[in-house]
């Protein structure tokens, strides 16, 4: 099937209590990976490309890659999307260039200026069949671009989305409840540590998240900055002559809850990275004479894959759903 858009997905995913992955791509490898362990499982995908990621790789190289995909996965359905569009002219440029979903994340912006931004988008969009992701609340971390810190962000005020999703006619609306972008979502002193010493941040507001569906019934709400942090692949990363410490990441039963309720898109990117980086700083300490890239980017292929293939069955729900 050709590239589609999200809305049947996100249909199918709150009225069955699960959630679709939005994986950030950078290149082949990592693309292979994810949608290799969505082919076996049978799950459906969005993949995402951040204004960075699209600067990084040259415009076309992803939309093309992504397209491969398509053609090698042809069973699931695949979203092609723009994550954090900071403007009409991005959003509009990646319509044009074959993308089924934009975001476009004005929540920096006030309110007011929020909801116009945000409407001339959907006006675009949907005249070209695209969705639209928006943002209300702002998340703290580093992804890409987007740089807020910890006391600039805000969490979702529930009393505004209704305005906001009526006057904007936005599809779908990424919320702040305590997620955070990058792989140090939390300063130490914000979490507590468990018996082996690895910290736990502070839980997710589950209270915001039920008082926005509430008011927004079967309305599909996003997750950003929902990596988990493996510790599995921060210790990989800091054995084989890395310096992560203290990284953390949202733990997966709260993920879990969430996807159960009415999240139906839970963005995840470092655990990727992580994952790549662990791979082949460990074969590169381990096979110190090889030097063929394809030695070390095939394992750290296989790894992404395990890692998707593990949020597909254990934390989002939507293996099988494809
Ligand atoms: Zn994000």
């Amino acid at each position: 099937m050709p590239l589609v858009t999200s809305t049947e997905m996100f249909k199918k995913a709150y009225s069955g209590g699960y959630a679709i992955g939005a994986f950030n791509v950078n290149n082949m490898e990592i693309i292979q990976g994810i949608t290799e362990a969505c082919r076996e499982e049978h799950a459906p995908v969005i993949l995402q490309v951040s204004k960075g990621a699209r600067a990084y790789a040259i415009r076309t190289y992803l939309v093309k890659l992504v397209e491969a995909a398509v053609i090698e996965c042809p069973d699931i359905p695949i979203v092609l999307h723009l994550d954090h569009g900071d403007s009409f002219e991005t959003c509009k440029s990646c319509i044009d260039d074959g993308f089924t979903s934009v975001m476009i994340d004005a929540s920096s912006k006030p309110f007011a200026e929020n909801i116009e931004i945000t409407k001339e988008v959907v006006k675009y969009a949907h005249d070209h069949g695209v969705v639209v992701e928006a943002e209300l609340g702002t998340l703290a971390g580093i992804e890409d671009e987007v740089n807020v810190a910890a006391d600039a962000a805000s969490y979702t005020r529930p009393e505004e989305v209704e305005e906001f999703v009526t006057k904007t006619g936005c599809d779908s609306l990424a919320i702040a409840i305590g997620t955070s972008h990058g792989a140090y979502k939390f300063k130490p002193e914000q979490c507590t540590r468990n018996e082996k010493g690895i910290l736990v941040p502070p839980p997710l507001r589950f209270d915001v998240l039920e008082e926005v569906s509430r008011r927004l019934p079967g309305f599909p709400i996003v997750l950003h900055g929902s990596s988990s942090v493996p510790q599995e692949y921060v210790k990989m990363i800091n054995t084989n002559g890395g310096k992560m410490p203290d990284a953390v990441g949202i733990p997966e039963e709260q993920l879990r809850k969430a996807a159960a309720l009415s999240v139906c898109k839970i963005n995840i990117d470092s655990d990727l990275r992580l994952a790549l980086t662990g791979t082949i700083r460990s074969f590169m300490n381990e096979h110190p004479e090889k030097f063929d890239p394809r030695d070390y980017l095939k394992p750290a292929r296989a790894n992404i894959k395990e890692v998707v293939r593990h949020k597909l069955v254990n934390v989002l729900g939507c293996a099988g759903k494809a």
